[in-house]
């Protein structure tokens, strides 16, 4: 399927210099979101996935449908202090400043193979930092599964030595 006539490209936003790619116009096409999700399913199914991870909040929206097909539980990765019971942490820089991600401690049990999804690959560094966490409790990265990748920020470079599946290229 072509997926990119389905996003949505806005200039400037959320600041200057900035192309956004909004991918909620493909999330309300139910022949394309069936058609994104079951492409991640396929990609997972020969993975022998035991968990689905993905960060807040768009990485929710992708990777709890594919969690729900494939049979298997989803863990969310969420901003400091939006998770109640114990966390590790990871802080890591963004373009400016710096941001905290969590993980609940008992979410994933050492050895679980984990597929770790989001909406779009920009620099890397949420999902980086979202591999940090699963492996700093044992879990085992298995896939990376996004709907968008934005080559020209190099965000693939810190994957290197993951599987890693994009279903769009910018
Ligand atoms: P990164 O950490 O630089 O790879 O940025 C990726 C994160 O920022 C993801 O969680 C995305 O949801 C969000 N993001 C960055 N750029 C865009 C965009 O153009 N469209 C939608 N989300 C974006």
């Amino acid at each position: 399927m072509d997926y990119k006539q389905y996003i949505e490209i806005v200039e400037d936003y959320p600041k200057e210099g900035i192309s956004f790619k909004d991918i909620t116009p493909l999330m309300n096409n139910g022949e394309a979101f069936k058609s994104a999700i079951d492409e991640i399913v396929q990609f997972a199914k020969e993975k022998k996935i035991d968990l689905v991870v993905g960060p807040e909040a768009r990485g929710f929206i992708i990777g709890c449908p594919v969690s729900y097909a494939l049979g298997v539980g989803f863990a969310p990765v969420r901003k400091e202090g939006k998770l109640p019971r114990e966390v590790i942490k990871v802080d890591y820089g963004l373009e400016y400043g710096r941001n905290v991600l969590t993980i609940h401690k008992d979410a994933i049990k050492p050895g679980q193979r984990v597929l770790v999804t989001d909406d779009l690959l920009a620099t890397g560094g949420t999902i980086e930092a979202t591999i940090k966490l699963v492996e700093e409790l044992g879990g085992i990265v298995v896939g990376c599964a996004f709907l968008v990748e934005l080559s020209y920020l190099d965000g693939m470079d810190k994957l290197k030595g993951y599987d890693v599946l994009t279903l769009m290229s910018y």
